[in-house]
Formats: C-alpha cells, structure tokens, sequence
C-alpha cells in the first residue's frame, strides 16, 4: 500500500483518488477551495441553481467503468438522462436545425432542415469518423503517452494513418464531407470541445462529433456538479481522505522522487505518490523546482494555449416556450471568432473578446435548478480568449466584463433569445475568475489546445519526469473535457498500480 497524495479536487483528481483508493492506497486529496469539483462547480443564488462549468455529458460509459471499478454501478449514485433533442442551431440566415438525439433520426432532420443531401454528407462524415474512433480510442485515449513509441504504435498500420489522416485539419476535412456551409460550421464547433480552432486542429476531431451522436448527449439530474459528489463520496467510500481548503505550494522531492506535498500553511504531507490535478503549466511553473520540469514546460512553450470562456449565470422569470436543453446561436462569420479569441488573422497579436460570437445556452428543465416552476436557470457561454494582462485581454479591467455580458445578452436578443426583462439573477464570470477560482493559467478551460498536428504530443504525460511524481486531468494527456479527465485518472491508477 502506498501513500498517495492527489493535489486538486477537480473531476480528474476526484477519480484517480476513487480508483486509487479502490486499489488499496492510501489516498489524501487536498483541494485550495472550500467546494470539490474544480470547473465542474456549482453556484446557487436565489434559489437559482447553475452549473458553473461542464453541461454536457459525453461518453458515459467512462463513468460507468469508473463508478463499476469503484463499488458499485453508476445508477445507484447518479440519474443520467439522455437528451433529444441533442441541441438546436440556429444559423445566422435564420435557418434552424435541431439535431436529434437518436443517430438514426440526424440525416432526416439535416435533409429538413438544410435540403436534401445534407444528411447523406454528413453520414458520410460520420462513417469515416467512426472508423477514425476505432482506431484511435484504445491505443491513444487508453494509453499512456510515450512520444515516439504513441507515434510507431499508431503508424503501424498505413491504412490507419491514411484514416485519420494527421496533416489534415477539421476545417480541411469538413470541406472534403460537406458542401453545406452551415454543417461546415456544425462540424468546425467541435474543435472547440478541446478549445481549440478548426483550422488548425486535426481532423481526427470528428470523432468528438461521431462520440456524441453514436453514445448519445446527456446530463445529470440535480445538475452536473452532482457527479464531483458523487465521486468524491464513492472515494471517501473507499477510504480517501478529502481535505479542502489546503492549497498545495510545492511537490516534496527527496532523492529525485516525489515524496510528498507542503501545503500553503506549511504543513508537509508525505506520501510515496503525488498526482497532480493541478493545471500542468502551473505544475511545472511554480510547484516544482525549475531543474526538474525543464523539458515539459519546453514543450508547453511550443503549444498553443486553449481557449477560455466567458460565461453569464442567468436566473430568469418565467419560462421560455419551446427552449431545447441546449441551444447554439451561430454567428454569420465563424473565422472572425476564432482570429478574435487565437489573436490570428485580422486580430494578429491582439486577442480580443468576440464581438460577435457563437452564443451557447443550456437550460436545462429541472425543478431542481429553480425556486419555482416559473423561471428557469440559464448557463450562457461564448469563446473567450485568455486572461494575459499586458500581452493579451485584462479581463479584470474595470468595467469590461458587465460591457461584454450586455454586448452578449444584445447578441442573443438579436438572434431571438431576449430575455433582458426577465433577468433576475445575473452572474457573470470571465476567464480571470476561472483562473482565480481553478488555478487554470490564463482560464485556459482544457490546458492546450489542439491546434497543429503535433498538439497531441505536446501534451503533458500522465508520468512526469519525476519519479512518483503522475499527471492527471485535463491538461494532461489524453486531454479536456470530462470523459477524457476520468480517462486519464485510469490511465494514472494503472501506472501506480495496485497497492
Ligand atoms: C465554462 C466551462 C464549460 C465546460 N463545459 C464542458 C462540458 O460541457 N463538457 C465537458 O466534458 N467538459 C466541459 N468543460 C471542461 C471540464 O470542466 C474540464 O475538462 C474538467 O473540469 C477538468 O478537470 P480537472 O480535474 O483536470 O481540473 P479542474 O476541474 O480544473 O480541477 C482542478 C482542481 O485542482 C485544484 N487545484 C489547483 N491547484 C491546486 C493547488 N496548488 N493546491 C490544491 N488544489 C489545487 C483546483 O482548485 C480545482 O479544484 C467545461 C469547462 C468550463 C470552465
């Protein structure tokens, strides 16, 4: 039995701690803030309750592994409902489409909504996505990281390479699949599930697309953030020692190992283990000695920061008639986003909040979420860039952030979702808050990004250079989001090994 300590209580940290501890370690979790959970958070103000991060639930079968590994089957802690409609788009030429949450129902619904061939484009798409998926699934998002040997294992097979043809962009892709410019746009939105650009991300994205069509979108009764406590109760099941409101300041090398964590208030917690939920740039920036983490923060140079986001909590009076759970609001021109949000383009150098953004709306109809049956709690997101004072946006600029959310709420009241006489409660939360909240460098939401081909190797792996010292979460490898998070806590649970 080794001592584990896990420094974060974000959903890759909760996980590892819950399989760790399922295997017969040892395991302390210490998280900075007062609440587990990380970005997967929770606020209520008013009787409104939001979801401050994650609303979208992908791959569940992740969590079924992770809940069955643990003690017992997910069901018995959480409701997960499967959502269909998955979301309705509306285009900026007023066109509507609502995606549906059965894969059998999307061509029909794409040749109605956008005329007749588009479904057979897009499910020409999808079978080369799926094929794509097969081949990457086991031997890159269940696998450790090993730079050249990840590369000679995935290039085995030329035929693979050709599949997932790695030079080739989403953008590129989609415009191979789809003469509709709206599904171009449709398609292109999934880059932005790793926080990344379309143009520059590869290809092998449209798996994202082909996952949440094949195995469904969905989302937890109560709210998201009930699956952070539902992890953390089935690591505390298992024996792990939750302690929040302990920031970790350093990882406690000895003789070249990992051998423990000192916390803010000095207090030295040693273990045989540390894993990091810690955002890696923070990691390797501050809570390690500059000799030891060298190379990764090398490499973290070279890649592209993800994007953030800015988001406004929105509790309304009354109901919205016809509201789909989740609602895309397309702007006309979807390159100007990403050029504001990258500083690429017309915005070289110079990142700026969008002007004219996708809007993303969730709101979700849950009693749970709402003082009554007459209002409804609404979480709204747009891309952000980075907060990088001095060299980017300061987004703690005085007055910046309630000038945007206005400048947003206008951008929905113009695409038909006006709800600025019904606002009750209005929370607006940049991408500094992110950082100060999460530890996240910059509010990045999925550490780096998945611009250029070599992104995926520039991410940090889950065994760092330090031995007993592993990485997991979203800025690690596999990547961001939550089913990719909860991967990377087996991966870390497979490379410590049983106790
Ligand atoms: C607005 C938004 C929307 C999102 N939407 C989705 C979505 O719909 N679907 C989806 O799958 N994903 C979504 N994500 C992404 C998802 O939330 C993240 O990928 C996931 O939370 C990352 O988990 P993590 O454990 O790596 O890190 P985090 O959630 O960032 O947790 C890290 C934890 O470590 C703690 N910590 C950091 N440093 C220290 C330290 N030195 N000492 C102690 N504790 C420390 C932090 O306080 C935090 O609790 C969204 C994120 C955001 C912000």
């Amino acid at each position: 039995m080794a001592r584990v300590a896990v420094v974060g209580a974000g959903p890759g940290g909760l996980a590892a701690a819950a399989r760790l501890a399922a295997q017969g370690h040892a395991v302390t979790v210490l998280e900075q803030s007062q609440q587990v959970g990380g970005k997967l958070g929770l606020l209520t103000v008013e009787g409104h309750a939001f979801d401050t991060g994650p609303s979208l639930v992908t791959l569940p079968q992740v969590y079924r592994d992770l809940f069955a590994a643990t003690g017992g089957p997910l069901e018995e802690s959480l409701d997960l409902v499967r959502l269909d409609p998955a979301v309705a788009y509306r285009f900026a030429d007023g066109t509507r489409l609502t995606f549906p949450g059965s894969p059998a129902a999307v061509p029909a619904a794409l040749d109605a909504a956008l005329g007749a061939g588009a479904g057979a484009q897009w499910a020409a798409l999808m079978s080369r996505a799926e094929h794509m998926w097969r081949i990457s699934e086991g031997p890159f998002l269940r696998t450790p990281l090993a730079g050249a040997a990840t590369l000679a294992r995935l290039a085995r097979r030329p035929a693979d390479v050709a599949t997932i043809a790695p030079w080739t962009s989403l953008r590129g892709l989609g415009e191979r699949y789809l003469r509709d410019p709206r599904l171009r746009m449709l398609l292109d939105r999934y880059a932005t599930y790793s926080g990344s650009d379309p143009r520059k991300a590869p290809g092998v994205l449209a798996t994202v697309a082909h996952a949440e069509q094949a195995y469904g979108s969905w989302y937890v009764r109560g709210g998201l953030h009930r699956l952070a406590l539902a992890v953390a109760e089935r690591a505390a099941e298992r024996g792990a020692v939750l302690r929040t409101g302990c920031a970790v300041r350093r990882v406690v090398v000895t003789g070249g190992r990992g051998a423990g964590v000192e916390l803010a208030d000095g207090e030295v917690v040693p273990a045989d283990v540390v894993v990091s939920d810690a955002d890696a740039a923070a990691l390797y920036a501050d809570l390690l000695p500059p000799d030891l983490s060298a190379a990764p923060r090398r490499a973290l140079g070279r890649a592209t920061p993800s994007l953030s986001g800015f988001v406004l909590l929105l509790g309304l009076r009354g109901r919205t008639p016809d509201l789909a759970h989740h609602t895309v609001l397309f702007p006309a021109d979807y390159d100007a986003e990403f050029d504001a949000v990258f500083g690429t383009g017309r915005h070289r150098g110079a990142p700026q909040p969008v002007a004219d953004p996708t809007v993303y709306v969730s709101a979700p109809d849950d009693p749970a979420l709402r003082p009554d049956d007459d209002s409804e709690s609404w979480f709204v997101l747009v891309n952000a860039p980075r907060h990088e004072p001095g060299r980017g946006v300061d987004w703690d600029e005085p007055g910046l952030a309630e000038r945007y959310a206005d400048s947003v709420l206008q951008v929905m009241a113009d695409r038909g979702l006006d709800v600025r006489d019904r606002v009750r409660v209005r929370v607006v939360r940049t991408p500094a808050d992110l950082e100060r909240d999460t530890g996240s460098v910059g509010g990045s939401i999925y550490g780096t990004s998945s611009n250029g081909a070599r992104a995926a190797f520039l991410r940090p792996a889950n065994a760092s250079p330090v031995p007993g010292l592993f990485l997991v979460g979203g800025s690690a490898h596999p990547g961001g989001g939550l089913p990719l998070v909860t991967l990377s806590a087996e991966i870390v649970a497979r490379l410590v090994g049983p106790a």
